[in-house]
């Protein structure tokens, strides 16, 4: 039997696409929990919105932070929920930075 399609993670094998890409979104992590806040939020991939739920919720990976940092050592890999990110970012002294950048850089 000539096979398809095959799960990239765990090899798996299957004849439709479809089959094999629903079977490939159960590894994916389906919670989303805000290191900071503690809200979390479910991914349900069946419903359109979830992109923008997605631009909710950010992942951020600063790596190892390195000899001479408070941090030294520490993986800096954390959740934040969109209003925990934005409130971090209230509090810099040059947020305007930030707040007129990218598609925004017009409104300054
Ligand atoms: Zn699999
Ligand atoms: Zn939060």
């Amino acid at each position: 039997m000539l096979v398809k399609y095959f799960c990239e993670i765990c090899n798996e094998k299957f004849d439709e696409a479809k089959e094999c890409f629903e079977h490939e979104l159960q590894h994916i992590e389906k919670k989303f929990t805000c290191d900071k806040c503690g809200k979390t939020l479910d991914y349900d991939f069946s419903k359109y919105e979830y992109l923008l739920y997605l631009n909710q919720f950010h992942h951020i990976n600063l790596g190892r932070a390195g000899y001479g940092s408070k941090l030294d050592g520490c993986d800096l890999v954390f959740n934040l929920c969109d209003d925990c990110l934005y409130d971090f970012i209230m509090t810099f002294r040059n947020k305007d930075k930030i707040l007129y950048s990218g598609s925004n850089y017009k409104y300054n």
